[in-house]
């Protein structure tokens, strides 16, 4: 396994871990213990602990399986998607704890998600692709007004939305800029697209990403020359090989 999904993997198992560690103490606690009630008490808390730690390890397992396997099954996704959902912020936590760069965690998280995606060999016609573009990519003294309306670019060049917009002319596609995570879920609910290209940073990526379990999703990260926010850039030959690659299915 690659080591940018390693460690995203590498830290659930640890957040695993630790919990069996928690168990083990419980345990340790209820065999010491002499009132009954308190017994009672702790075996309900350690047969709660131990359902969980049931399941993260099947989604744990689920999602090493698919990685290995490249392919994916609906149950393994639905056990990982659980999973993913509830063990994410653990192991932001963790991985702070670790001292970890929280950085380098959301981008091993992505490059799981996109590998998964990938797996599944699924093909979606240009039309049901939308490509997702944060705003910071337009040039920032640009006057045009892309976000209600991609096809007001000009295409002037200073910035990578006119490429954008050849590019999901070429493939048929939807292409929507947007500001943020709210008006990126309203354009994915308004347009109810079967596969999105997502271009963003890190951060609204990893977002974007657990906010839509049931819509297979390519992240894209944006590239920084001038910092956070302001005239960000994309590699366009990655835009156009996650659209075709959602095309061919593979
Ligand atoms: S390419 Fe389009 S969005 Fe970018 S600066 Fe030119 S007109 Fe504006």
């Amino acid at each position: 396994m690659e080591a940018r999904k390693r460690l995203y993997i590498g830290l659930l198992s640890l957040t695993l871990l630790l919990m069996v560690a928690i168990i083990w103490l419980a345990w340790y606690l209820v065999s010491n213990q002499n009132a009954l009630l308190n017994k009672v008490l702790l075996v309900i808390l350690v047969s709660i602990a131990i359902f969980f730690a049931a399941i993260f390890a099947v989604g744990i397992l689920a999602m090493v399986i698919m990685i290995m396997r490249s392919r994916t099954s609906p149950w393994q996704e639905s056990v990982a998607n659980i999973v993913n959902g509830w063990l994410f912020p653990v192991a932001l936590l963790v991985g702070k704890l670790f001292r970890v760069n929280r950085t380098s965690i959301l981008q091993s998280f992505i490059a799981v998600n996109n590998y998964l995606v990938r797996s599944k060999h699924v093909s979606f016609p240009g039309q049901q692709v939308m490509i997702l573009a944060p705003h910071c990519l337009q040039y920032s003294k640009c006057p045009h007004k892309i976000t209600i309306d991609a096809e007001n670019c000009k295409e002037c060049g200073k910035c990578k939305i006119g490429e954008l917009k050849q590019l999901a002319a070429q493939y048929d596609c939807k292409l929507r800029v947007v500001t943020g995570g709210t008006l990126a879920r309203k354009a994915i609910k308004d347009q109810r697209p079967g596969a999105v290209v997502a271009i963003a940073c890190e951060r609204d990526l990893s977002l974007g990403i657990q906010d839509i379990p049931a819509i297979p999703v390519l992240g894209v990260l944006n590239l920084r020359p001038y910092g956070p926010c302001m005239n960000t850039d994309v590699d366009m030959n990655r835009v156009d090989n996650a659209i075709h690659f959602l095309n061919q299915g593979g």
